[in-house]
């Protein structure tokens, strides 16, 4: 946004770009790779604690990330239980080191939560994949005994077309002792106020069918109406007494 506003694009001559932040959505990684007409754009986690960025990376596929399962045990287990969480399912990243010496870590829980992508992968590297990075077990929400994390509704806003990249998760106990929950996504750019009410209805089906809770209340509003911030966006504010 930065880049258009300043009209550098043009300026920009970038076909590939390792674009590492933890709290990008899928329509902010799609977003940038449009603004600067980029080839292709890989992902690439990284943790201060375990041997800096770059613990593992996405290939041309886009399938998960291929994490350097000879520099660490990954292990994937339910943030309240501790145990490790069954192939495929959402869970805390916890890490044991190989190489790393001075400080070690053995079983580090990161608070990450991501889930194990089983199989191997199209471009035929030996080297295991997790999924991008779904949220923090902190961030993690009990709505009416579900548990959510903030990466699934980032992942089916994503799939969804006419919104943008920013959203806000309202949650709120009412007189009725009842929560409730409001999403709010801003419109995409250029996309007029007479389709709030279909955006808004997409939505709420959408996260009735893949996370199984009613969403309450979506409410759509202008592009660039929600804050944002250089690196974490705040987007749960769980207002529940
Ligand atoms: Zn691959």
């Amino acid at each position: 946004e930065e880049v258009n506003r300043q009209g550098l694009r043009d300026k920009i001559n970038l076909k590939k770009m390792i674009f590492g932040s933890e709290r990008s959505s899928d329509a902010m990684r799609r977003r940038i790779k449009e603004l600067l007409n980029l080839e292709d754009m890989f992902d690439i986690p990284g943790m201060t604690e375990l041997y800096g960025p770059g613990t593992g990376l996405d290939c041309a596929y886009h399938q998960g990330i291929h994490y350097w399962a000879d520099y660490y045990i990954l292990e994937i287990l339910n943030p309240e239980t501790l145990k490790p969480v069954a192939e495929g399912e959402i869970g805390e990243m916890v890490v044991t080191t190989l190489k790393k010496e001075a400080a070690p870590l053995i079983r580090y829980r990161t608070r990450d939560l991501t889930r194990l992508i089983p199989g191997q992968c199209p471009c035929g590297s030996i080297l295991p994949r997790h999924d991008r990075l779904l949220g923090r077990s902190d961030d993690m929400i009990i709505f009416r005994a579900v548990n959510i994390y903030p990466g699934q509704i980032d992942h089916i806003l994503s799939g969804i077309k006419k919104i943008g990249s920013e959203y806000q998760i309202i949650l709120e106990r009412k007189e009725d002792g009842r929560d409730y929950m409001t999403v709010k996504v801003e419109r995409q750019q250029g996309i007029g106020q007479d389709q709030n009410a279909a955006l808004s209805q997409i939505i709420a089906d959408e996260i009735k069918k893949q996370i199984m809770v009613s969403a309450g209340t979506v409410e759509i509003v202008d592009y660039g109406s929600l804050p944002r911030s250089e690196r974490k966006s705040k987007r749960v504010f769980d207002r529940r007494a």
